[in-house]
């Protein structure tokens, strides 16, 4: 009845100690849908880690607004990548976690806002990497040393970098950000960054070895081993038709016989129109129209595959359920068959996560 991910348990723990086993230093990163897990699942796993001995003292949400659904799951320290403002979520943290909260601040006047406002508060000092995202210039992190020397309980942590996904090394950049630090006089050590390959963090320890480096790590963790997942909706129902029968919201009419499936997974599970990966080149698309299938007549491929192929929609996804045009041919599946859906994990709201 459900979009169901299903996990090898075995195989996706072992993949986990794996990398924190590699990975000194390691932030989980947990956040928005927990890549699919759920939030409070992988704050869960990552005291899991934890409590084998394997480092995991701090994971990093994505908002002000998570840190009540990981707070009583994990007991270490709680790092929120949002950056920190004057104003909203970041104001009313509750006062039983503060301590155990690291502010992330990528503005010099945010860094005297917050130290007004709690002056023994712990936090990074963010970088403007390439991304150009958040964060401080090299200018305004110099500006923030007398700051911090001014504020004696204040507890900075170290200075975070958020660098574009891998395109070429990203070592150069990263060493320019850790002596622009070093020149700066502020009083730490600690870099955390994200999306660094297991040798450049080996080169950076070994070309910084003064330095703790903080990896902070999402998707190469808990989505690392993707053939510990799966995911599968299931036939609600089955509808033989024949050319011209009508179908749908919009009354359309089937252009060929065949069968109209009914699968669980909609636009409230994050189904979208598109599938997230496929042929969408213009020549793909001429070689669609030459060949004259249904997607010539204007039906999108859908994410869905039954017999290894992914099927088309047969109208756009509905709320909790999509439809499905089966051409004759494939085998027809029966009501209640799980077929296999292929999601972007990170977009996806499964009603069932089972951990076998
Ligand atoms: C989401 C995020 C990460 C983790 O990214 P993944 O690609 O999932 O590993 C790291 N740092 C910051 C600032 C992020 O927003």
């Amino acid at each position: 009845m459900s979009l169901t991910l299903t996990v090898d348990g075995e195989r996706w723990r072992g993949h986990l100690r794996a990398v924190a086993h590699a990975t000194p230093g390691l932030v989980p990163v947990v956040k928005g849908n927990g890549y699919g897990f759920t939030v409070g699942r992988l704050a869960r796993k990552a005291q899991w880690l934890h409590d084998q001995g394997l480092g995991v003292d701090t994971i990093a949400v994505g908002t002000y607004d998570e840190l009540p659904h990981v707070a009583r799951r994990f007991g270490g320290d709680l790092v929120v990548l949002t950056p920190w403002r004057p104003f909203g979520a970041a104001l009313e943290v509750d006062p039983a976690v503060a301590h155990r909260v690291i502010h992330t601040v990528g503005r010099a006047s945010d860094l005297e806002d917050l130290l007004g406002r709690q002056p023994d508060a712990r936090f990074v000092l963010e970088r403007i990497t390439s991304m150009l995202r958040h964060g401080l210039s090299a200018r305004e992190l110099w500006s923030t040393a007398p700051i911090v020397a001014e504020h004696r309980s204040a507890r900075l942590e170290g200075v975070a970098l958020h660098l574009p996904l891998a395109q070429g090394s990203h070592l150069g950049e990263v060493s320019r950000h850790v002596n622009d630090l070093v020149a700066s006089g502020l009083p730490t050590t600690t870099i955390w960054v994200s999306h660094l390959t297991r040798d450049e963090l080996a080169q950076l320890r070994a070309a910084y070895p003064d330095f703790t480096i903080r990896p902070r790590i999402g998707t190469d963790l808990w989505l690392g081993d993707r053939a510990a997942l799966r995911v599968s909706a299931t036939v609600l129902d089955v509808h033989a038709v024949e050319r011209g029968d009508v179908f749908g919201y919009r009354s359309r009419t089937a252009p060929k016989s065949g069968h109209i499936l009914v699968v669980s997974g909609g636009t409230a599970h994050g189904i979208g129109l598109e599938a997230p990966t496929g042929e969408s080149s213009i020549r793909a698309r001429a070689a669609t129209l030459a060949r004259g299938g249904l997607d010539a007549v204007g039906f999108v491929r859908s994410p869905f595959s039954i017999d290894g192929k992914q099927r088309l929609f047969a109208e756009p996804p509905h709320m909790q359920a999509s439809m499905l045009c089966l051409p004759h041919g494939p085998r027809v599946p029966d009501v209640g068959d799980e077929i296999e859906v292929r999601v972007r994990f990170t977009a996806t709201a499964f009603d069932r996560v089972r951990v076998d």
